[in-house]
């Protein structure tokens, strides 16, 4: 179904580092692997790769049909050839940075940034120490039935209400809180037409601070807590990859929401509105960089 724009990525290299294990846990919705074996797993990884890079083309082409006006013309290349991740290729192509729905770039965004920020935090002072400060992941789910709730309004709760819980219950030196909404998945049949709304969080806090309540505010809200004491790298990881788990539906799911939520959220894009923020210590993207 790819058109002649596409080329083809040969897979020279599966990397594995912490950074690379949490973008492929972030995407492990759309890709499934069953080797235990290293060798076997990397070829696997390097198939469901390429496999994933065909799924993410097909999806291009059926959301802009469905009405998505972005990518065009030298965006559509860049779209279509999107570099993967947590694996070196034959190829040099530039990322195509429509992280609301491309795999990679949702990958690069969200899951990289966020894991770099927290490393820089945590250990930038003491390689080996990192900071006396437990990392606590918050992610609250709440599905939303379409007929009582529009798009708008689940953009201005977010713009109206974005800081409150951090504020309110999460009290912290530095954190990352994500908002998603994604369409129903089509095949499930008991429940009616609905938003997945999801509020995402890593926060760093003072070990002797009470964990955050499990019980939401709403009616029906599911929020699951966790939280680490002595916090690694790895562990870093593995949180990151959980609180930045792709919202497979996007992918999957109905394509004129997709394509509704893609449009409506560019028009407010326009107004500065953001659905993700850093916070405090995880703040410091520029000196990061500069230090890197
Ligand atoms: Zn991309």
């Amino acid at each position: 179904m790819s058109g002649s724009e596409a080329i083809d990525f040969t897979i020279k290299v599966v990397r594995s580092r912490h950074v690379d294990r949490a973008q492929r846990y972030a995407l492990s919705p759309l890709t499934r692997f069953t080797s235990q074996d290293n060798a076997d797993r990397e070829a696997e990884i390097a198939e469901s790769t390429l496999k994933l890079i065909e799924q993410w083309r097909d999806r291009v082409y059926v959301l802009r049909s469905e009405g998505w006006k972005r990518p065009t013309g030298k965006n559509l290349i860049y779209t279509l050839n999107c570099p993967p991740i947590g694996v070196l290729t034959d190829k040099k192509t530039r990322p195509c940075n429509q992280y609301a729905v491309c795999p990679f770039c949702w990958s690069r965004h969200y899951v990289q940034e966020t894991f770099d920020a927290l490393k820089y935090a945590y250990f930038s002072r003491d390689a080996k120490r990192p900071l006396p400060l437990d990392l606590v992941e918050v992610t609250a789910t709440e599905l939303l039935p379409t007929d009582e709730w529009n798009l708008h309004g689940l953009f201005q709760f977010i713009q109206e209400h974005r800081a409150e819980f951090l504020r309110e219950f999460l009290p912290n030196e530095g954190a990352f809180q994500l908002y998603t909404i994604e369409p129903s998945d089509p095949r499930d049949r008991s429940r009616s037409p609905h938003w997945k709304f999801q509020q995402r969080v890593l926060a760093m806090i003072d070990p002797l601070q009470e964990d955050p309540p499990t019980k939401g505010e709403y009616v029906g809200q599911r929020r699951v807590v966790r939280r680490h004491h002595g916090v690694t790298r790895k562990k870093l990881g593995m949180a990151v990859g959980r609180t930045c788990l792709y919202p497979t539906q996007m992918m999957r799911g109905p394509k004129a929401a997709v394509v509704e939520l893609l449009e409506r959220k560019r028009a407010w894009g326009g107004t500065g509105f953001r659905m993700s923020g850093y916070y405090g210590l995880l703040r410091n993207k520029s000196q990061r960089q500069r230090e890197a």
